[in-house]
Order: structure tokens, then sequence, then C-alpha cells
């Protein structure tokens, strides 16, 4: 019976009116064994066996992207210096963005910390019950809205994340391409159908943690699943070519110069213009290059040109690469030592505007910085 019930999402035949009605015996089937094997199985995160919004909505955005086993650390400390959305919204965003570092994608803290100020002078300090006002918020979408939605607030909405997608394409044997977006639109449809209308944000919490846990990318453990026999890619044998996804395109490759300029022990940072790439984050002076190949003559040239620096030496240190999802900066180094006093100098043009502020520091910890500074402090230190 129950695998005559998921025979009516066959693959790119889901029609319209089925995304309207809840499917009663597939999701009772479905919500009842994955919860059942959440509660024995899940892993103890410091984020669960909550429902307070904001844990659950910083959790969230911080799992954006990014490993679980990265989070923890980085959740419990937030956590500590902001336990409400109220401390979050009063505290400095220079002071977010630096216990944010190195957890990557800073426009999470930046959206996070503008939404904090919003809920508090909107909906006083109160985030508000349900998906469709959830999503009315500054950088809050429709996944995050689901979450917090259903977790604290036991609304009937799902979720779909990378690992949803994975368990319903395998379990209903989808084999379009997720990358598509009338895909998505499908899954989210699908998945509208069978959240259960109770216990919701358990059972959320639940498909993502199998997808994460069991129905893995490559080596699903098929044999350890509360589903495996709703699963109709396991009764095929599709597991391992679903779901189906175009290869994304080749991640597009820039060059740059960063210029560490040390003048009495202290290394000159410039801080970034908002909005972009590592909005309103410290760096080494760092100009956009199109050539692969920088002489020392070269830098010297836009030192003095952008900085109003004339240096007499400076050497190159070996080139750094920094991978982001969709582009890879390589990042060719330059260090130059003065012993006189840290010199007056001009605010340069950054790619996004010019920079908005200088200071001489001891260290790159004593500013808000992205993880590629701190790796060039690395190799100016080993080097
Ligand atoms: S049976 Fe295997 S492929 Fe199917 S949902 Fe479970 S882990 Fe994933």
């Amino acid at each position: 019976m129950q695998n005559k019930d998921l025979q009516k999402y066959p693959t790119a035949r889901f029609s319209p009116s089925m995304r309207k009605k809840k499917s009663p015996l597939l999701q009772k089937s479905l919500s009842n064994r994955l919860i059942s094997w959440f509660s024995a199985h899940q892993r103890p995160l410091p984020w669960r066996q909550t429902t307070d919004p904001y844990l659950i909505w910083v959790s969230e955005i911080m799992l954006q992207q990014t490993q679980v086993a990265t989070v923890v650390p980085y959740f419990s400390r937030f956590i500590r210096r902001y336990p409400s959305v109220h401390h979050l919204a009063a505290a400095p965003l220079e002071e977010v963005l630096s216990l944010w570092a190195g957890l990557g994608y800073y426009s999470r803290a930046t959206r996070l910390h503008r939404c904090a100020q919003f809920i508090c002078t909107y909906h006083n300090g109160r985030f508000p019950p349900t998906r469709t006002e959830l999503m009315a918020l500054p950088g809050i979408g429709r996944y995050t809205a689901g979450a917090i939605a259903s977790m604290a607030f036991g609304q009937s909405v799902p979720v779909l994340d990378g690992n949803v997608i994975r368990v319903l394409t395998r379990l209903l044997a989808i084999s379009d391409n997720i990358a598509a977006p009338a895909t998505h639109t499908r899954l989210w449809a699908i998945a509208e159908t069978l959240v259960p209308v109770a216990d919701a944000g358990t059972y959320n919490q639940a498909i993502m943690e199998l997808g994460a846990t069991v129905c893995l990318p490559r080596h699903p453990r098929c044999s350890q699943c509360p589903v495996q026999d709703l699963c109709q890619a396991r009764r095929r044998s599709l597991q391992s070519t679903l779901p189906v996804k175009t290869a994304a395109p080749r991640p597009r490759r820039s060059h740059c110069l960063a210029v560490v300029i040390e003048a009495a022990g202290k290394f000159l940072l410039l801080k970034r213009p908002p909005g972009g790439l590592w909005s309103s984050l410290w760096e080494f002076p760092t100009f956009h290059t199109p050539t692969r190949r920088s002489t020392e003559k070269h830098v010297l040239r836009i030192m003095e040109r952008s900085l109003g620096l004339s240096v007499s030496a400076i050497r190159a240190i070996g080139p750094l690469r920094h991978q982001l999802t969709h582009r890879t900066f390589e990042y060719h180094i330059f260090h130059t030592r003065m012993d006189a006093a840290p010199p007056e100098l001009l605010l340069p043009e950054s790619d996004r505007g010019r920079y908005q502020d200088l200071a001489w520091v001891d260290t790159v910890a004593q500013r808000p910085c992205g993880t590629i500074t701190r790796k060039i402090e690395q190799a100016i230190k080993a080097g």
C-alpha cells in the first residue's frame, strides 16, 4: 500500500492539483518512521531540543553552505555573546563580523544583524509565527522561514535544502535536473504534500538528518535507512544516479595583488565598503589585476599611484589561491617592511569603490577579516 502511494509521484508527471492536497498515507508512513528514527539516531547538536526561534534562526543561517562540525563552536560562541535577538540588534556590526571571522560568506552576518534590528524595531523583538510573515523579514527566504515556522511554532510547512532534495529525489525516483528552477518548484510542491500536520518541526529535522547521515551523496547507507522499503531508487538500484544535476559552470578566475605593508612592526589594513563580497571587512591593500604575473616594479607603481606611498624594496611571496563556490581568486602577495613609523596614506579604490578606513595593527585578529587575510598573514609570518 505504501509503495502504491509513492507511485503517485512519477517523474515529471507531478500534476499541479496534487500540490494542494496532502498525501495522508505516504505522509503518515514517512513522518512516523522518520520521527521515530530521528529520536533514536539524531546527533546531539547545540541548536536541537529548543523551540526558541532566535536559536533556530542563527543555527540555520550559520549552516548555509557550512559543515555542521565547523558551525558548532561558532554557534556556541555567538549565542554566549548574543543570547537574544535584542543583544544581537544592539551589538556593533564590526563586533558581529569579528565573531563570524573564519566562518565565511560574511554577508550572512551582515544580514543577520540587519534582520535582528528589524525584528526589534518593527516586531518588538518577537519573531512572527507564520511562514508568510517570516518571509517578509529582510534576509529570510522560504527555507529559513519554513525551518523557524515549523521548529519554533509548529506550523505544518516544509524545508527544502540539499539534503532533503537528495532524499526526495531518491525516494520518489525523480530524474529531473535538480539545477532547473522548474524541478525546484516541483520539489517544493512535493515537500508541501509530505510534511505532516503534527510535529512538522521534528519531521523537517529528521528528513534533513537522514540526508546528512544516511542518504549520503556517494554511498547511501540504505541498509540502515528507516524508509528503505518506501524508496523507489533503492528498489530500482538508482541511488548512484540520483539526484541528477547538470555540471556547474567552472568557477570564474580572478587575479589580485595583495600588498602587506609593515611599518615599525605594524601592518596596514583597509576597510572594504559595504555591499558585495567581504562587505565591511578589513584586508591588506588589494588590487585587481588582469595579469597572471605581476612584477615588483608594477606593484611599486600601484602603491605609489593608489596609496601615495613610495618604497624602494618589495618582495614577492608565493601566490595563494582562495576558492569560493563560483569564483577562484589567485592572490599574488607582496611584502614591504619599513623601520620608520607608519606613514600617512591615501585611501585607495577597492574593486567596489573607495576603501572606507585604514588602521595599523599588530595582527589581523584585531579587526574583522576574511579567511584570505588571515592566510596572507600566516604566509608572511612563515616566509
Ligand atoms: S533507501 Fe537509500 S537511497 Fe533510499 S532514501 Fe534511504 S538511504 Fe536514500
